[in-house]
């Protein structure tokens, strides 16, 4: 079947200069965004960053102190949020408990100036959609909970709005029916190429649906980009280990010369780009980036080579993940298991070795 009943033209979001306040608290700060027509985006932040704020004000239900949100072209901040063409769809799913599921997915268009036929068309459309339209005369408590989500859904699709907005919406679901849940998403949102915005703290749920995610802290957007660009170039610290396991040495850019060293705290002393400023510091990479070598191993042409010893290792099938102490840190190293190989033992003194284009300085 088609799904021109529930189709429209994707909306373009773009967010500029947005502070919000709760009275002395400054939630967001100065926040700008720019949201692609179709694209689905992700917040993703920890508890209390500002991501249910700044959704919630594209909704309508928060107003900001500065700033503006245009959809589609119209600055939409000053309307109110049943005049925003937004759907939403709540971490509680906010279903009518008395409804059956039909009722549910039709209420909402009852107000609006449809014909009969036309509301019919759109429920039905919107719970074959989510594979629902089979359980249309059942209450939510005879739903699970991946069910009654799906109804949450479908009712806030029906209502065709052009920005789809989805605050945690796999958070209770258990851990199984969640992967199953965000790839539906996914693929209802592909199929009506809805312009999507997607809440969560979880790295892996925001990488796994998500064409681009703004990673936000303290009620600042740190970095906006492809789950692979933040993984692969995180702009600071924050951002670097908020999207997987990072390494970090701690230490100081001096100048030698007009050249520029990093000295770990420990004393090893490795080159450093020329266009840092001397002051402390900290060596980022992550542990695949790195490979271990025999403490007699020569260094293979630029590569930075950190001295260390091994406090432990875990087996995790296709690689071997070793905890090594370099200084006074916790390190990290992936090392794909190969045959039967048996590796480095506890205690033993390695070197790692790290490509400089796979490491970052941070400050
Ligand atoms: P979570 O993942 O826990 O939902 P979040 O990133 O969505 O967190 P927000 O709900 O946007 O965070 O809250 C941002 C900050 O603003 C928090 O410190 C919160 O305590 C504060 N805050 C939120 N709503 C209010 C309010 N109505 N009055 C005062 N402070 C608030």
């Amino acid at each position: 079947s088609s799904l021109d009943a529930l189709k429209r033209e994707a909306a373009e979001i773009s967010i500029s200069n947005v502070n919000v306040s709760y009275g002395a608290y400054h939630a967001l700060k100065n926040v700008n965004l720019e949201i692609k027509p179709g694209e689905f985006f992700a917040f993703l932040g920890p508890s209390g960053c500002g991501k249910t704020t700044l959704l919630r004000l594209i909704a309508g239900f928060n107003t900001a102190q500065t700033g503006s949100v245009v959809i589609g072209g119209r600055n939409v901040l000053t309307l109110p949020p049943w005049r925003r063409d937004v759907g939403m769809v709540f971490q509680s799913y906010a279903l009518w408990p008395h409804m059956t599921v039909w009722k549910n997915v039709t209420f909402g268009l009852e107000e609006r100036r449809l014909s009969a036929q036309e509301r019919n068309q759109r429920a039905e459309d919107a719970l074959k959609l989510v594979g629902l339209e089979k359980l249309a005369d059942r209450k939510p408590s005879q739903l699970s909970g991946g069910q009654q989500q799906r109804v949450a859904l479908a009712r806030t699709i029906a209502v065709r709005p052009t920005v789809l907005l989805l605050d945690e919406p796999l958070s209770n679901l258990d851990a199984s029916l969640r992967v199953q849940v965000r790839r539906e998403i996914l693929a209802m949102q592909r199929r009506l190429g809805l312009t999507t915005i997607f809440v969560t703290h979880d790295q892996e749920e925001a990488n796994t649906v998500c064409d681009r995610i703004a990673v936000m802290s303290e009620g600042m957007v740190q970095q906006v980009g492809t789950p692979m660009e933040l993984y692969d170039n995180p702009a600071n610290l924050f951002v670097g280990r908020f999207l997987g396991t990072a390494n970090t040495v701690s230490g100081e850019i001096r100048a030698n010369g007009s050249e520029r060293v990093f000295q770990a705290v420990g004393g090893e002393v490795l080159p450093a780009p020329a266009n840092e400023e001397p002051g402390p510091a900290k060596l980022f990479f992550r542990p695949q980036n790195a490979s271990l070598v025999t403490k007699s191993e020569v260094a293979s042409g630029s590569d930075l080579r950190l001295s260390a010893r091994i406090s432990g290792r875990e087996f995790l099938g296709s690689t071997i993940r070793y905890a090594l102490k370099t200084g006074g840190e916790d390190i990290f190293i992936d090392v794909p298991h190969i045959g039967k190989r048996n590796g480095f033992s506890e205690d033993d003194v390695v070197g790692v070795q790290i490509s400089p284009s796979d490491a970052s300085i941070f400050r």
